[in-house]
């Protein structure tokens, strides 16, 4: 596996690719990497001829200083794993090669931002718009591919996309879960192992809230929701919305025609994501 730290490297292996006529594949993370990514890079390797990975921790798409420095990473193992499954080349570059000069982009991204993760982490999304959008150039990949565990991330992709005309395809691929129903993130390694017994609770409730949603209004599922999550002494529940799966904005009626549920929940200054189509 190729181990590449400098733009002009990728840059020259992805041309070097297209010339031989390869399709490229591009799987973007944050490292500490788990089943949830090698799932994506399994996936990208089925379809691609090439497939490359990055692994950057990109500061800016921290909204909390402390989540940043906490930010599990070990490039040592994750290029183990990568070389494990026959990755073709991973690139992980330091901040410094990433930013020369730290980009000044606003891009607007509508009301898709300003629900939910956007409205919780100001700055967030625009902060993954440019590290995307940069690593796009850069890779120059036929396809991309993304979780939908960070499904509203996947949305503004599609509309980075869209907006850009980058000529790309987004691949969006399930939620990989732990065997008790806990999605799969980095951060998890930060629970203590009490908050990692209570954490199963969110998907369960998100299951249950799905079952509620055939009969009850959806103001009533919002309050059991809240009551479950802040009813465990250790979580406390940032917020739970049912949203229409296009736009994100809340759910009404008539219902829209793909209905998503996402929650965020706190552990202490820990946060963790979730969310399950309702159709
Ligand atoms: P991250 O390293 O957290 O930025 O994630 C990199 C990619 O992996 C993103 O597209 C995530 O949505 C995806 N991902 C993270 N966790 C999971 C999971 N449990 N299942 C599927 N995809 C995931």
């Amino acid at each position: 596996m190729k181990i590449f730290n400098t733009k002009t490297q990728v840059v020259q292996w992805t041309t070097d690719a297209k010339y031989n006529g390869k399709q490229v594949g591009f799987v973007p993370t944050m490292g500490a990497l788990h089943q949830g990514h090698l799932a994506l890079v399994k996936r990208a390797l089925r379809e691609n001829d090439m497939v490359i990975c990055s692994i950057f921790v990109n500061p800016l798409q921290f909204n909390n200083p402390t989540d940043l420095e906490k930010y599990p990473r070990d490039l040592d193992k994750d290029l183990q794993l990568l070389d494990s499954l026959n990755c073709d080349a991973v690139f992980c570059p330091e901040e410094k090669e990433m930013y020369p000069q730290l980009p000044d982009i606003v891009y607007d991204f509508g009301q898709i931002d300003n629900v939910m993760e956007g409205k919780f982490r100001p700055g967030h999304f625009n902060g993954v718009a440019i590290v995307v959008n940069e690593l796009f150039n850069i890779v120059q990949a036929n396809r991309a591919y993304f979780g939908q565990k960070d499904y509203q991330q996947l949305q503004i992709i599609r509309q980075l996309v869209a907006q850009q005309n980058i000529d790309i395809e987004i691949i969006s691929c399930p939620i990989i879960r732990e065997s008790d129903g806990l999605a799969m993130s980095s951060r998890n390694v930060r629970l203590t192992p009490e908050q990692r017994m209570q954490a199963p609770k969110i998907y369960h409730v998100l299951k249950q809230a799905r079952e509620q949603y055939k009969q009850k209004p959806i103001g009533e599922i919002k309050l059991w929701v809240e009551s479950q999550i802040n009813s465990c002494e250790l979580m406390q529940l940032e917020y739970f919305e049912i949203a229409d799966a296009r736009t994100l904005q809340p759910a009404g009626n008539p219902p829209p025609p793909k209905v998503i549920a996402c929650i965020a929940v706190k552990f202490g200054q820990l946060r963790l994501i979730d969310n399950l189509f309702f159709n």
